[in-house]
């Protein structure tokens, strides 16, 4: 692994860590001493992605960290957890093992992980995937928070992705 620093070839790696599907690795370069990180990541799933208007897309990971980003704009948070957000996404939707799923299930999945690390990101990314209007539509927000994070608390799993048809689910 070169240094980005001084381009030496000799690190040592001194912490790893596995997100998801990705691994991350904590680095000190032999030769000059500056710390770097590497990631190790597999490519994004390929995936159909149904819209809600019935348009399709291919998944796009990019997309998808752009918009938590977003709703994570100076949010508290750590510098990798958004990166985190997405990594289990994936690994989720890999775990399903499907090759189409809707919008929708990914933004599940993605409040499913912001539950549990941060409110206001929570409620800005449901309000850009949701469209939230008015402040009844605020309060309910709010109050499916707190029913997910109940059902974690109580099921300490991490949310599953559901393919029922007849699953209830928003709009
Ligand atoms: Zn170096």
């Amino acid at each position: 692994m070169r240094c980005p620093y001084c381009a030496d070839g000799s690190s040592r790696v001194l912490d790893s860590r596995v997100v998801g599907r990705a691994v991350r690795r904590r680095r000190v370069c032999q030769s000059c001493g500056q710390r770097f990180t590497t990631y190790e990541t597999l490519p994004p799933p390929a995936l159909t992605v149904i819209k809600r208007d019935g348009r399709v897309e291919s998944y796009d990971r990019s997309k998808l960290l752009r918009s938590l980003r977003q709703a994570c704009y100076k949010r508290p948070i750590p510098a990798n957890a958004v990166e985190d957000v997405v990594d289990h996404v994936e690994a989720e939707l890999i775990r399903a093992g499907v090759s189409e799923v809707q919008s929708r299930q990914i933004a599940d999945l993605a409040l499913s992980q912001l539950s549990c690390l941060d409110e206001i990101g929570y409620i800005c990314y449901a309000s850009s995937v949701r469209g939230l209007q008015t402040a009844e539509d605020l309060v309910a927000e709010v109050e499916a928070l707190r029913a997910l994070q109940r059902r974690r608390a109580e099921s300490r799993v991490q949310m599953r992705l559901q393919f029922d048809l007849d699953q209830p689910h928003w709009n």
